[in-house]
């Protein structure tokens, strides 16, 4: 067992390789619960022969239909009907929708046949594990225990109330809600139910899709009876699900009511390696904190919602954030709208990436919303490592976006010479103008002698991956004009690491640095503000290169 009060159910989703090796693999993993996805294991006779042998844990039987989700398609009295037969050889559990549980008399009626829906055991045992409790039995036969469950795969509908009014409403021995999050915003609203309902009910409420992570994954802080964890990837039976290995390194085994919550917001946030690090260095440092993914989709308004919604979701136990594309200027403005402090880069630039909530505990070193932009100082402390001679440095940045502002902002107040350059002159005029620096044409990027390059465009990454943004004869002309010591090319760019401006400038001579170095100070920095300690780096470096 993962957590002593949130149970894990692992689904079944196929008959190959055989179910009760499965089932084995499954409870080595961590499963408390296996559910019999019939719906999609489709091999009836092989549920029913797992279901007439040894039982090492309980199982919920499952058939789903199409409209909700699964792969039953066939007549809904034959799936009652399956569900009654296959109830009888009392796998333990049995989720039931309640679309269906609602339409008809005859389905409660077949479903009490098998179910114990007698409502005496509606609210929750305190501190009973799902393994710990007796079957109920009824007419002198023990019964199953019901789920009754709802689906939307379209949307978090504005009235969750509704849904689980309805369900509440129910003898069912345990209550599961599911709905497609467009972004964090819906999952928060997701989670404000399940803390509210769970203690009076058991239960389970997910959002579903890659903003629902923290549903699933966070489901111990907010008393969630189960989350479901699949075996391998291919078993997920829903949008967003984690396999079960997933579900350790999301701290899982750690987590309980004094979670602090962390998260990234982002647009997309899905493959920030920013969850990694800061677990992994949390759990080095004993620090009871989770951080999480939170996509939020890219305008302000949305951002100002989400950040306002988990800002008065004091339940939430928000502690920090760390923020990315395309909302750093977002929180700058929100912070400033809430009479928050903003750190000096972050007014200077217009941008921060760090967003620390207050904490009373803290007393009047941390009384409101505080902002803050880690970029800035670890561009210049990764460049500070590699440069050979004394400041001040001549630097040419190349790029004049979000990152270029926070790198220029930093160096230029720093005293060394800037010169930004950028694809559309303008951007690079602007920023000279607010950081009393110069700017020069795109296309003299290969002339200016410089102590170093940085490059803060885009260029290298994605569908540019094989691209350089500085001509690659460059390197070469401008390393011999460098009287001697080693100049430095800085990328930005920290995925992948190795960028093509970075491979031609060391075939040149140029001292490269990759821009996981400017990420982990970053992320080191964030730490700092966060847990007021120093921050494990090592783990840091180590959960970033971990695969
Ligand atoms: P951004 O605001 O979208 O700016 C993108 C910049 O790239 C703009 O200056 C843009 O020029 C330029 N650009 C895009 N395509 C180009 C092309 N084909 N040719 C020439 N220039 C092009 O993005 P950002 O937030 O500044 O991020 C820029 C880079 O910084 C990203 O690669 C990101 O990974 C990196 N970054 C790294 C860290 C770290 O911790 N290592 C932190 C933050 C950002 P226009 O103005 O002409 O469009």
């Amino acid at each position: 067992m993962l957590n002593p009060r949130t149970a894990v159910a692992v689904p079944l989703t196929r008959a190959d390789p055989p179910l009760d090796g499965q089932v084995r693999a499954a409870i080595a993993g961590g499963a408390d619960l296996v559910e019999l996805r019939v719906d999609l294991i489709g091999d009836v006779a092989a549920v029913e022969s797992l279901l007439r042998g040894p039982r090492p844990c309980p199982y919920l039987l499952t058939v789903r239909p199409v409209h909700e989700g699964g792969a039953w398609d066939g007549d809904e009295s034959d799936r009652i009907s399956l569900i009654e037969r296959l109830g009888l050889l009392r796998p333990g559990w049995i989720d039931v929708e309640l679309a269906a549980w609602r339409r008809s008399a005859n389905v409660r009626q077949k479903v009490g046949l098998v179910c114990d829906v007698s409502g005496r055991e509606t609210a929750p045992a305190p501190g009973s594990g799902i393994r710990d409790q007796p079957a109920p039995v009824g007419d002198g036969r023990a019964r199953n225990r019901l789920i009754l469950s709802h689906h939307d795969f379209r949307s978090t509908p504005a009235d969750l109330d509704a849904v689980f009014d309805d369900l509440a409403a129910t003898p069912a021995f345990a209550i599961k809600a599911a709905f497609a999050a467009r972004d964090a915003s819906d999952a928060l609203r997701v989670l404000d139910q399940l803390r509210r309902r769970s203690s009076a009910r058991r239960v389970v409420a997910l959002a579903m899709g890659e903003a629902g992570l923290i549903t699933r994954v966070a489901a111990p802080r907010f008393g969630a009876f189960l989350t479901f964890a699949a075996a391998e990837a291919r078993d997920a039976s829903a949008p967003g699900q984690p396999t079960l290995e997933e579900l350790q390194r999301w701290r899982w085994p750690s987590l309980g009511p004094a979670t602090r919550l962390y998260g990234i917001v982002g647009w997309p946030v899905a493959h920030s390696r920013s969850p990694r690090v800061h677990n992994a260095a949390m759990a080095a440092a004993g620090i009871d904190g989770l951080f999480v993914p939170l996509p939020v989709r890219p305008d302000r308004d949305a951002c100002r919602a989400f950040l306002d919604a988990a800002a008065a979701a004091d339940w939430l136990g928000l502690a920090g954030l760390s923020v990315t594309l395309p909302h750093k200027e977002h929180l700058v403005d929100w912070v400033r709208a809430r009479g928050g402090v903003l750190d000096s880069l972050s007014q200077r630039c217009g941008a921060a990436n760090t967003l620390i909530a207050p904490d009373p505990a803290r007393g009047n070193e941390r009384p409101a919303w505080h902002a803050a932009n880690t970029d800035g100082p670890a561009a210049r402390q990764s460049l500070a490592g590699a440069m050979q001679r004394p400041a001040p440095w001549r630097v040419t940045v190349l790029g004049a976006g979000g990152a270029a502002r926070a790198v220029i902002a930093e160096l230029a107040a720093a005293g060394h010479s800037v010169t930004v350059l950028n694809r559309t002159p303008e951007r690079a005029a602007r920023l000279a103008r607010d950081f009393h620096c110069a700017s020069d044409a795109w296309e003299r990027r290969g002339e200016l002698a410089a102590d170093a390059v940085v490059n803060c465009t885009s260029v290298g990454l994605g569908p540019c991956a094989n691209e350089s943004p500085f001509p690659d004869h460059a390197w070469g002309s401008l390393r011999t004009r460098s009287s001697g010591v080693a100049p430095v090319a800085f990328d930005t760019i920290y995925e992948p690491r190795e960028t093509r401006f970075l491979r031609e400038a060391r075939a040149a001579g140029w001292i490269a640095v990759p821009g996981v170095e400017m990420f982990l100070a970053q992320a080191a920095r964030q730490f700092e503000l966060w847990h007021g300690r120093p921050p494990p780096e090592g783990v840091m470096r180590a959960a970033f290169d971990a695969d």
